[in-house]
């Protein structure tokens, strides 16, 4: 983090190769985790899964290029998001801390659930605006273009919705208080919730098993809901808000 802290960012070639970095990092990094997904829960265990899976049809190769290059788009604007952020920490802006005995440890969770908490209510009404009539024909289009979903529609959005979204981890590390570790935890948690709920195949417990895990927690079958009949299932990670404004099955 020091060595991130002591460069100097006005300059345009620490910047560009900051930004080159950063970007294959959160590129590569997703790519990494869509394809092992995707790999461990439709290859191998496919056949043990086969009741899961949400849909048959295998989608087109037209399909998961159009959906890796806007994740190739989206991880350039994150990443952007990522220079505007670490340039807010150097200034001072930001409740971000490095040393994890500057609170105490049992804040890691709190912070964490705070900020998955913030940002789940963010994204449901972000959500709810992008599908009105006129924005989800500009903005939000691009993500509903892919009914039967795959690992790689969880990054595939219009750069506006994809700015929109990155918009909330700079918003959100202004007022919460959060150590190097658990932003990074929170991101990656992130990126895997997204890929479980686009992957096509529901990985969490049966109802009968755990109906309470199932009740408040939005996986693959949830979302699934939402790209086949988008007038209900807004919610990111949380059942709470579709709940509250009924906009549940
Ligand atoms: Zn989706
Ligand atoms: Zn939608």
């Amino acid at each position: 983090m020091q060595i991130i802290e002591a460069l100097d960012f006005t300059d345009i070639g620490t910047f560009i190769r900051s930004f080159i970095l950063l970007f294959l990092i959160v590129f590569l990094r997703y790519i990494f985790i869509s394809g092992a997904y995707h790999w461990v829960f439709l290859v191998i265990y496919r056949k043990r899964l086969r009741q899961r899976i949400l849909s048959e049809q295998n989608p087109k190769g037209i399909q998961i290029k159009r959906e890796l290059l806007l994740s190739a788009y989206s991880a350039i604007i994150f990443s952007l998001m990522g220079m505007l952020l670490l340039i807010l920490r150097q200034k001072g802006y930001t409740q971000i801390y490095s040393d994890i005995n500057d609170y105490p440890l049992w804040y890691i969770p709190v912070s964490i659930l705070l900020y998955l908490v913030l940002h789940d209510a963010y994204y449901y009404w972000l959500h709810r605006w992008m599908h009105k009539s006129k924005v989800i024909r500009h903005f939000h289009m691009e993500h509903h273009k892919s009914v039967d979903t795959t690992v790689f529609t969880s990054f595939s959005f219009h750069p506006v919705e994809s700015f929109l979204q990155a918009l909330i981890i700079p918003l959100l590390l202004l007022i919460i208080p959060m150590c190097v570790i658990a932003i990074m935890i929170t991101l990656t948690l992130m990126t895997i919730s997204a890929i479980i709920n686009h992957a096509g195949v529901e990985i969490y417990p049966s109802k009968k098993n755990s109906s309470l895990f199932r009740k408040y927690i939005i996986g693959a079958t949830h979302h699934d809901y939402h790209h086949r009949n988008s007038k209900k299932h807004f919610g990111l990670y949380f059942t709470f808000w579709d709940r509250l404004m009924k906009t549940e099955l």
